[in-house]
């Protein structure tokens, strides 16, 4: 059997399960999160270990950006998973007040979810408690970037989930490839842009709806009234958290020339606070997950000056922890995302130059601002487009469930964790349900169009009018007690009227 005809075949395996609506019930969907939650403790140990050989991280962080991250998100599902599942009832206007209106929220079907390897659970498993609470079958394809972690997750997958509507997948990108050329009803892909692009392209061949969580470039500015040392601590943590493989750490710093000098001086106090004089010998320090990207990122240490770091190990794949000045603008530095522990950092005076520059690119994942200046973040948050302002911190607003996480143009399409993963997943089927009675009032709008008022008076009571003069919003209901008195003599007094209660 071939690539293709096998994963065909997984997939009609897992629309007959879909089919037969056992995702449908809550019981499924609970029992099914708690096999995640089983199998979270249970693949700990051997996960940890699997992160260590594919990059070196410390299982302290793979825990606190990994697996307790995942942990998290899948205990808010539980706790929400009745209510989102729930109808959700809409107000009705006064023609509708007496049918029922509501979203009914129904899964997608069979969906793949494309992971990738810089935090290889998380990127995976939190899409997927998604599509579980959305009562969907899914496709999992854990990256093959990250070998160890992944044989680790098709191991725990396959023991704990349920295999008629889940299945693992491992492969490179022939196996991606198979995968984009079936036909999904969702797509969910984290990964690069250009990779992005394809998967849209080849979703768009069946219309299918994609969620793409990308990379880009994510800027800081570091404004003249902030705490420098503060903020110092906080740039670095998250840009070497990972060793800087996290699509949402800081790519380049923007920082008040006032500051500059006093920010490159902390940063280096806190990079030797965290990983010690040598971060090569700290355990606490990850590595690059492989030589292609090391040589990547050993190419882009000579695209500015190195202030702090720039040692680099081939072997181990170790690039320190490294702050580059005068950075050439149009460099593969500037350009490109970094994906690493190098940070460049430049000076500006007026801060209407950064937000012109940061406008003139592709719209990022995240913006990160500190300041204590309401107005400056306030400028930022207008004039920035971008999937998240951060302010004041880095990371950190992936620990919100309710702030929903992706990109905007060029960084992402659709967002998720928390209820916008099952959101992702689900369909919102709009219902309106109405009483097959008082036909009286429904003759309004059936022609022929013989009497004018008939028209206004349906006209007042269900549309909606835009006040041209006041623009306050829209006149509703205006309805005089003449065209009243007529509509109650049309519903009762007109012949055949089933105003009293009668279907017709
Ligand atoms: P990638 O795009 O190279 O690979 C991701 C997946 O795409 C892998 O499963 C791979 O098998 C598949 N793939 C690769 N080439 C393909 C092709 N030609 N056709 C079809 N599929 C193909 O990304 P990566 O290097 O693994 O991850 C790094 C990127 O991911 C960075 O840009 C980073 O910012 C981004 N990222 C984003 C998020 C987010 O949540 N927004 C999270 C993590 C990583």
């Amino acid at each position: 059997m071939s690539l293709a005809e096998e994963l065909n075949k997984i997939r009609d395996e897992l629309q007959t399960s879909f089919d037969s609506g056992v995702t449908m019930p809550y019981e499924y969907r609970i029992g099914q999160l708690k096999k995640c939650a089983a199998m979270i403790k249970a693949m700990e140990k051997e996960y940890f270990e699997a992160v260590q050989k594919d990059m070196k991280k410390h299982p302290a962080e793979t825990n606190g950006t990994d697996l307790k991250f995942t942990e998290s998100d899948l205990g808010y599902a539980m706790k929400h998973l009745k209510g989102w599942m729930a109808d959700q009832y809409v107000k009705t206007d006064l023609v509708n007040k007496i049918d029922q209106a509501y979203l009914c929220p129904e899964p997608k079907g069979v969906v793949v979810i494309f992971g990738a390897w810089n935090y290889p659970v998380q990127l995976a498993l939190s899409p997927l408690i998604g599509a579980i609470c959305a009562g969907c079958c899914a496709v999992v394809k854990p990256s093959e970037v990250a070998p160890s972690s992944s044989a680790v997750m098709k191991k725990y997958f396959d023991l704990f989930l349920d295999p008629l509507c889940y299945r693992t997948v491992e492969g490179g990108v022939d196996t991606a490839k198979a995968l984009l050329t079936i036909t999904w009803d969702h797509i969910f892909f984290t990964g690069s842009v250009s990779v992005g692009k394809i998967v849209a392209k080849a979703a768009a061949e069946n219309l299918t709806p994609v969620t793409l969580e990308l990379g880009g470039k994510c800027p800081v500015i570091v404004d003249e009234n902030t705490n420098i040392d503060t903020a110092a601590k906080r740039i670095i943590w998250g840009k070497c958290v990972n060793a800087g493989q996290t699509c949402i750490a800081p790519d380049y710093v923007y920082c008040h020339k006032k500051q500059i000098a006093t920010l490159i001086e902390k940063m280096k106090s806190h990079i030797a606070d965290m990983y010690g004089e040598d971060p090569q010998q700290s355990d606490c320090f990850a590595r690059i997950i492989n030589k292609t990207h090391f040589n990547r990122l050993k190419s882009l240490l000579s695209d500015g000056t190195i202030a702090v770091g720039g040692t680099t190990d081939e072997d181990t794949h170790y690039i320190a922890p490294t702050i580059i000045t005068n950075p050439v603008l149009d460099s593969k530095l500037m350009t490109d995302e970094i994906f690493g522990p190098i940070l460049p950092i430049l000076e500006y005076e007026d801060v209407q130059s950064v937000l012109k520059y940061i406008r003139s690119k592709q719209k990022p994942l995240v913006c990160y601002v500190f300041s204590n200046n309401a107005k400056l973040i306030d400028q930022v948050k207008k004039r920035v487009s971008a999937g998240t302002l951060d302010v004041n911190d880095c990371l950190m607003h992936m620990m919100v469930p309710t702030l929903p996480f992706g990109g905007v143009g060029h960084s992402g399409i659709g967002k998720y964790h928390g209820k916008a993963t099952f959101d992702e997943f689900t369909h919102h089927k709009s219902v309106l349900h109405k009483p097959i009675g008082m036909e009286s009032v429904n003759n309004l709008r059936y022609p022929p169009y013989d009497a004018e008022w008939k028209q206004n008076l349906m006209y007042s009571l269900a549309y909606y009018k835009p006040n041209a003069s006041t623009g306050t919003g829209f006149a509703k209901y205006a309805v005089t007690s003449t065209m009243a008195g007529a509509a109650f003599a049309y519903a009762y007094a007109w012949p055949g009227s089933g105003a009293s209660g009668g279907s017709q």
